[in-house]
């Protein structure tokens, strides 16, 4: 029986496919906005969006958890339903062709997840913080990919009112869908046409390029490596990426884990000190849960700081214009870290 994520009076989104770039829209209009919410607030800060009294912190405000870290007040994390989901729970699923259009109904899971202190995100976690965060997202991941009609879990998290966290509070979000984001399909892609004309995963070979490089690592330990990508998209992009050729991010041992987190709190720890606590998203690319072999592909964390403003250009390109070279953003990185271990 699928758990059933009930939520009241939130409209059935529903999934729109694009024949052209061959990608899936969500319209959600459990989330609809009045056309004139669009506007953005003149000052942007991470200040925005906070309420008072803040709805994160008061967990009675919210649905009932789906697990919860530590006992009554002294809760730590908890994973609730996203009270506005772009995706919700249904009992079948819908498709639709209308010419040569395709729909489907918005099935899925959309969860929150609420780390306890308002005021400190990931930046200032200690590792141990980090690591019961990791085991968080691993434990929810491996309950929804047993939900009936779910392909892929996506497990993300926006820091800052510039990076799209409408909410102040500290906390991440896992959604839980039939269809594969065109993110993850071209990095799906790409691994497997390498792996076809090499027989070897190109994220091994980029690791091992990079690793002999050593100007583009910020951060190593015994089994994950830290680094600003060769070809990065953005000023100070992240990576991390698992030494060992894997890829499912839920198969993660234990003490791959503890020291996932290490390398994750000191990326998160640098950012912070190099750009002065910078909006950004992280996202973990996994392969899908669809019960598929996935022998290409090697799953890995990346971040993206808000380090510029996409306009016309960067927009209809894709292609941002660079103001510093990955091997820089790598080297300031790393000089912080320096300075505060
Ligand atoms: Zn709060
Ligand atoms: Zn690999």
């Amino acid at each position: 029986m699928p758990d059933k994520q009930l939520v009241p009076d939130v409209p059935a989104s529903e999934l729109r496919f694009d024949p052209v770039s061959q990608g899936w829209v969500v319209i959600a209009t459990g989330r609809a906005k009045k056309p004139e919410q669009f506007v953005k607030p003149k000052e942007e800060s991470h200040g925005v969006g906070e309420e008072d009294p803040c709805f994160f912190c008061d967990l009675k405000t919210q649905l009932p958890p789906k697990l919860l870290k530590g006992e009554g007040d002294n809760w730590k994390i908890a994973v609730v339903p996203n009270k506005y989901p772009a995706f919700t729970c249904c009992f079948s699923l819908d498709e639709q062709e209308i010419g040569p259009y395709k729909k489907i109904n918005g099935l899925g899971f959309h969860e929150v997840v609420i780390t306890r202190d308002h005021q400190k995100h990931i930046g200032q976690f200690t590792v141990e913080e980090v690591k019961e965060l990791v085991d968080v997202y691993q434990e929810r991941y491996l309950e929804l990919m047993k939900e009936k009609f779910i392909n892929y879990i996506s497990i993300f998290h926006n820091h800052g009112y510039a990076a799209g966290a409408s909410v102040a509070h500290p906390h991440s979000q896992i959604i839980a869908t039939p269809v594969i984001d065109p993110g993850l399909s071209d990095s799906l892609d790409g691994s497997e046409k390498y792996f076809h004309q090499h027989e070897r995963c190109i994220h091994c070979d980029m690791i091992a390029e990079d690793l002999k490089d050593g100007r583009r690592i910020i951060f190593e330990n015994e089994k994950f490596v830290a680094l600003c990508p060769f070809a990065s998209k953005v000023a100070f992009e992240m990576r991390i990426y698992p030494k060992e050729h894997h890829a499912f991010f839920e198969q993660l041992g234990n003490e791959e884990k503890a020291q996932f987190a290490e390398a994750l709190s000191a990326a998160m720890k640098m950012i912070d000190a190099a750009l002065q606590d910078p909006p950004y998203n992280f996202f973990i690319h996994t392969a899908p849960c669809n019960g598929k072999e996935y022998e290409h592909y090697h799953w890995h964390w990346e971040c993206f700081p808000k380090t510029s403003v996409w306009a016309g250009f960067e927009l209809s390109t894709g292609i941002e214009i660079s103001v510093i070279e990955p091997e820089k953003a790598a080297e300031f990185l790393r000089s912080k870290r320096e300075d505060r271990f």
